[in-house]
C-alpha cells in the first residue's frame, strides 16, 4: 500500500490533526487515518483538536466522534475563544468550564495553539492572560498533559531568512504586528515558573534545534515539560549539522522527547507514512535518508530504553495511561447541545448526521 514497510516496534504517532469532511483516497473523516494506521502497524495515534481553522468546538466533536468510532484513538481538545481577543466567554463557557468538559468527553489531554504567531496576535498577543492562567492553574493540578504549539521557526521574524512557502502561507512576523519570538519565550517561562510541574509538551521542539543550551536550561528547570520532534523541516537540518552532539542530547533527554508527525487529514496517507518512516529511521537506526528540507538525514541508532521512551513510552507517561479513554457519549450529546448555536451551518449539517446515528 505504501513503498515504506510496516514499523516492527511499538510506536505512537502523538501529534495528527483533522481538518476537513472528506478527501479523494478514503472518503469520510471517520476513516481518515485507519488506512496510514495500518499501513504502517502503529499502536496508537493522537488526533490534536485545533480552534485556529474554525471553530474549536467542530474540530472537538469531530475528533471525539473519530475516538469513539476507531478505537485505539487518543485525542486532545482545543479550546474555544468564543470572545477575541481573550476576555470573559458568554456565562458557563469559560476556559476552565470548557476544558473540563473536554475531560469529562474523554479528551486524553489539552491541545493549545494559542502560541502561534497567527493565533497569538488576534486573541491579543500575550499568554499572560488572567483567563489561560486560571487554565494552566487547573491542568497543572490535575497534571492534564497539554501539547502546546508556541511561535514558528525564528526564521520567519526575519526578513532575509524566511522562507517563500512560510510567507506564502501568511507565515512571515517582522512587520511589526506580530509579538517578537524571544518575547514569547519568556512568557512561556514566566508561565513555567508559576505553574512549574505543568506536564506540557512544547510542538516542534519549541523551535529550539539551533538553540539547545537553552533548551537543556529549561529541561533542568522545569522537570515535567517536554519536546516532540514533529517536523518541521529546520529542526532535522540542524540535527544533522550537529550530528554527534544530537545523538548525545537525545539519549540523555530520551525521556522528554516524543514523536509525532503533524499528519493532517485531508492529506493523502503515503504522506503520513514517509513521514512516520523518517521519524522511526532517525531514531531507531543508523540509515542515512533523504528526508524533511530534501536533505541527508542521519539516524540517531538509539535503542533499549532511549528508543522506547521516544517512540512510545513517553506518550503513555504523559497521558497517564496505555490506552486512550473511553468516549462518554452523553457527555458529548450534552456538549454538541450546549455549544451547536457556535457552528456554521456547514459543520451543523456535517455534524449533526453523525450526532443522531451515534450518540442519541
Ligand atoms: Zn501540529
Amino acid at each position: 500500500m505504501f513503498n515504506e514497510a510496516k514499523i516492527n516496534e511499538k510506536i505512537i504517532d502523538s501529534h495528527l490533526h483533522l481538518e476537513e469532511w472528506k478527501n479523494d483516497e478514503v472518503g469520510h473523516f471517520l476513516n481518515a487515518f485507519e488506512r496510514y494506521r495500518e499501513g504502517m502497524n502503529l499502536d496508537g495515534i493522537n488526533i490534536c483538536a485545533l480552534n485556529n481553522h474554525a471553530r474549536g468546538v467542530a474540530n472537538n466533536i469531530m475528533i471525539a466522534l473519530y475516538k469513539l468510532v476507531n478505537k485505539g484513538t487518543y485525542a486532545h481538545g482545543a479550546l474555544d475563544h468564543i470572545v477575541k481577543p481573550i476576555g470573559k466567554n458568554p456565562d458557563g463557557m469559560d476556559l476552565v468550564t470548557q476544558y473540563r468538559e473536554l475531560m469529562e468527553i474523554g479528551f486524553d489531554g489539552i491541545k493549545l495553539i494559542e502560541g502561534k504567531p497567527t493565533v497569538l496576535k488576534p486573541i491579543g498577543g500575550t499568554l499572560l492572560s488572567p483567563y489561560l492562567d486560571a487554565l494552566f492553574c487547573e491542568m497543572e493540578k490535575d497534571g492534564t498533559h497539554i501539547v502546546f504549539h508556541v511561535n514558528d521557526p525564528d526564521e520567519f521574524w526575519d526578513d532575509e531568512l524566511v522562507p517563500d512557502w512560510a510567507k506564502s502561507n501568511g507565515w512571515f512576523y517582522a512587520d511589526g504586528t506580530y509579538p517578537d519570538f524571544w518575547t514569547v519565550t519568556k512568557e512561556i517561562e514566566t508561565i513555567l515558573d508559576k505553574y512549574p510541574s505543568l506536564n506540557v509538551t512544547f510542538a516542534h521542539f519549541f523551535f529550539y534545534a539551533k538553540y539547545p543550551e537553552k533548551l537543556e536550561a529549561m529541561f533542568k528547570k522545569y522537570e515535567n515539560m517536554a519536546v516532540d520532534i514533529t517536523p518541521g523541516g529546520e529542526m532535522y537540518l540542524a540535527f544533522e549539522k550537529n550530528h554527534d552532539f544530537y545523538v548525545d542530547f537525545f539519549k540523555k533527554y530520551s525521556s522528554r522527547i516524543l514523536v509525532g508527525t503533524d499528519a493532517t487529514f485531508p492529506w493523502e496517507s503515503y504522506t503520513h507514512a514517509w513521514s512516520i518512516d523518517k521519524l522511526y529511521r532517525f531514531i531507531a537506526t543508523s540509515d542515512t535518508t533523504m528526508a524533511f528540507c530534501d536533505q541527508n538525514l542521519r539516524g540517531l541508532n538509539l535503542d533499549g530504553e532511549d528508543k522506547e521512551n521516544i517512540l512510545y513510552k513517553n506518550f503513555e507517561r504523559r497521558v497517564g495511561r496505555s490506552t486512550p479513554k473511553e468516549i462518554n457519549k452523553k457527555a458529548l450529546l450534552a456538549y454538541f447541545e450546549k455549544y451547536k448555536g457556535l457552528l456554521s451551518d456547514e459543520e451543523l449539517s456535517e455534524l449533526s448526521p453523525l450526532v443522531d446515528k451515534y450518540l442519541r
